[in-house]
């Protein structure tokens, strides 16, 4: 059975962190703030994985009060998403993530980051689509206070 999963994240930034978008460091005068390395790609990704397999959330399987996830490279938690749904016989198949930045232009990074989770996930470069858009000026993220991305996933149930 093909089951879909959608998933949303939004950090806010903050300077003096390093910029850690689908697993890819990033040069920007500021990062993302969170318990994790606050990579917001990564865990829109893992949310939608996990809606998909009718698993919970990101925050259930990794609690931030929990300080085993603090400054937690998010690909390991990717992994670690990747093997607790095998575990329940659920298997990653493509994904497709819109990410909402204004700033800093991410274009030259996208197929990297697609590279990079599809590989963590044990799947072919090609399987993870990575799109960027601004949000014309509008809202939290027009007024560059933050990053947000969202994320759709098929996985097959077997
Ligand atoms: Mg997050």
């Amino acid at each position: 059975m093909l089951r879909i999963g959608i998933g949303y994240d939004s950090h806010r930034f903050e300077a003096g962190r390093p910029l850690v978008l689908g697993g890819q460091r990033i040069p920007s005068d500021a990062g993302l703030a969170g318990h994790s390395d606050a990579d917001v790609v990564t865990h829109a990704l893992i949310d939608a994985l996990l809606g998909a397999a009718g698993a919970g959330n990101i925050g259930r399987l990794f609690p931030d009060k929990d300080p085993r996830w603090k400054n937690a490279d998010s690909l390991h938690l990717l992994r670690a998403t990747r093997d607790h749904l095998r575990d329940r016989d659920v298997h990653p198949q493509q994904a497709d993530i819109t990410i909402i930045a204004e700033r800093p232009k991410l274009a030259d990074y996208l197929d990297t980051m697609g590279s990079i989770l599809a590989a963590h996930l044990d799947l072919e470069p090609g399987r993870i689509s990575v799109k960027a858009k601004t949000n014309e000026g509008m809202g939290f993220i027009g007024r560059g206070e933050g990053i947000a991305a969202l994320a759709v996933a098929t996985v097959e149930a077997r």
